[in-house]
């Protein structure tokens, strides 16, 4: 039942048959884009950004008017294309993926000229008085943005749409199990009336990605496992191109005593579950309280017992997205099963339906001698651990390789507040799932083994740019410190040194 199959070739280009994960019906074939293919683009897409560095940002804004337009006219073909790669619901594809979108180009589209234009910067010290400094953000060339196969549309424009508006031209390798998603970004920004070339899909598989990075573009933004994370670093750190790491997580909730159950309830679902599980914010750790653990529980279970799985429009959970994951949550799943993990709901593939399906689980009776706690499983799989405090939860929610997100219910806002701060991750919620990825104001990163760097926001959009301060003199008269050194320059200096003795006059100019 692999939905990623290699062709037999000759001419030693890879190729790969794709299959739904809905139905197991094929998809087409992969080709894969060969290095030769890769410095063409990288070519063509030197040029484009030529051009498009010199226009203004409020015109390339205009340009992402015009993509939103076209998203929203094109959204079905987009949807219907996701499903049928990814086996995610209707609704999911509607919100992860068209909403989103359109939520975050309407975000940088609107604000990009406030956010790239250049600053004056007020200088302190003594400086002051002798320059002025404006910091510029130039584009820096050609962005590659690598990107996995559980977001395949959201997760290639959003990143491409804020390179753009920092004035850069884009190359895309998308997930080999997604790539005709993503393909979509380049089609559609050429049916919107972009500028050829400036956005181009390149498609493969990890061999190809491997190749773009060492194509040495301008910028790698890698969004995915790792390990995959861990060998982009190594190479962009060989070649010195800068590059921003977005990987995997294996996210804790904490329950308190006194959390709205009801509420949290729906948040450990919806957390644990959405994207069937593909969600690298995903809730996978669920602490909860002892004094309430019991009718939170039976709450989850009762609840999870009404979820639809199916590929109908009202399904509420959908097909895994690929096999090679499938593996991944049954063994999770089987070794904490083997360890002494009680099974309250599902905990096996959903064999009534034809493609990748696996049910809805809650598991109690977790700890971390198990892989499920210690590994990112990516499953619709919700793990229930009982603890004797908040204290408890927060050390073992942080006793983790990852940090990418964390989420606290409580009705107390002050140790909502207090607990969220002391998570050891990237971002953090109080009484909702992780949320950060869709908050465009916010930056979006993780911590230790979930990411370097970050994503979004005014910050990752000027991270596309680099920021150059430009120093200006005030005086006519040319540089203040010139040659030759004179005994009359080390006495001023040195009492001027004596001035800054007075701590008042230090604050002043500090
Ligand atoms: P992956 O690392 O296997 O692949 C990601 C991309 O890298 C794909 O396009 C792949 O073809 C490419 N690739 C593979 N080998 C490469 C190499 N040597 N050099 C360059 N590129 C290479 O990850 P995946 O399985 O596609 O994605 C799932 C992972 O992504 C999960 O761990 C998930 O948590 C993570 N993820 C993270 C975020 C985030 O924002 N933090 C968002 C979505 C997914």
């Amino acid at each position: 039942m692999a939905i990623y199959k290699p062709i037999d070739n000759q001419d030693g280009r890879r190729r790969y048959e794709l299959f739904s994960p809905i139905n197991m019906q094929s998809l087409g074939i992969l080709e894969c884009a060969t290095n030769e293919d890769i410095q063409v683009a990288i070519n063509k897409s030197k040029k484009a950004q030529e051009d498009w560095k010199k226009i203004s940002v409020l015109d390339r804004s205009n340009f992402i008017h015009k993509m939103i337009d076209q998203i929203l006219k094109d959204q079905d073909e987009i949807i219907e294309t996701v499903i049928q790669e990814t086996g995610k619901t209707e609704s999911e594809a509607v919100s992860m993926e068209i909403y989103a979108a359109v939520d975050a180009l309407s975000f940088y589209a609107k604000r990009a000229h406030k956010f790239l234009k250049p600053k004056k910067i007020k200088l302190h010290g003594a400086m002051r008085f002798m320059k002025k400094a404006l910091l510029m953000y130039k584009p820096r060339g050609v962005i590659g943005v690598i990107t996995p196969w559980n977001g395949p549309f959201i997760l290639a424009i959003n990143p491409t749409v804020q390179a753009l508006l920092g004035g850069n031209s884009v190359i895309i390798k998308p997930s080999e199990v997604t790539p005709f998603s993503s393909k979509l970004v380049e089609t559609l920004f050429l049916r919107s009336g972009l500028p050829k070339n400036l956005v181009q899909v390149v498609l493969g598989d990890g061999q190809t990605g491997e190749d773009l990075v060492k194509s040495k573009v301008s910028k790698i933004t890698f969004t995915g496992s790792i390990v995959t994370g861990k060998r982009v670093a190594s190479i962009c750190g060989a070649q010195l191109t800068p590059f921003t790491l977005e990987l995997g997580g294996n996210d804790a909730m904490i329950v308190c005593e006194d959390a709205d159950l009801e509420k949290a309830s729906d948040g450990a679902l919806i957390g644990s579950l959405m994207n069937t599980g593909q969600y690298c914010c995903g809730t996978e750790r669920i602490y909860v309280n002892k004094k309430i653990y019991s009718k939170f529980s039976d709450m989850v279970v009762s609840k999870a017992r009404k979820l639809r799985q199916s590929v109908n429009p009202d399904a509420d959970i959908g097909a895994t997205f690929w096999d090679k994951q499938l593996d991944i949550i049954e063994s999770h799943v089987d070794d904490a099963v083997s360890k002494g993990a009680n099974l309250l709901l599902g905990g096996k593939r959903n064999t009534k339906l034809k493609g990748l399906f696996y049910e809805p689980t809650v598991l109690e009776k977790v700890n971390n001698t198990m892989t499920i706690m210690n590994e990112e499983t990516f499953g619709p799989i919700v793990c229930l651990q009982e603890v004797k405090s908040d204290e408890e939860a927060l050390s073992l929610a942080n006793n983790s390789k990852y940090g990418l997100n964390g989420n606290v219910w409580t009705q107390n806002k002050k140790k909502g507040l207090r607990l969220a701060s002391n998570l050891e991750t990237g971002a953090a919620s109080i009484n909702d799932m992780a949320m950060s990825y869709g908050i465009n104001e916010v930056p979006f990163g993780g911590v230790k083994n979930s990411g370097m760097g970050f994503v979004n926001s005014k910050e990752g959009l000027r991270g596309f740019c680099h920021a150059m301060p430009i120093i200006i003199e005030r005086f006519k008269k040319g540089p203040i410190s010139s040659y030759p050194y004179t005994k009359k320059d080390i006495t001023s200096m040195k009492s001027f040194l004596d001035l800054l003795k007075n701590k008042r006059l230090r604050k002043f100019l500090g």
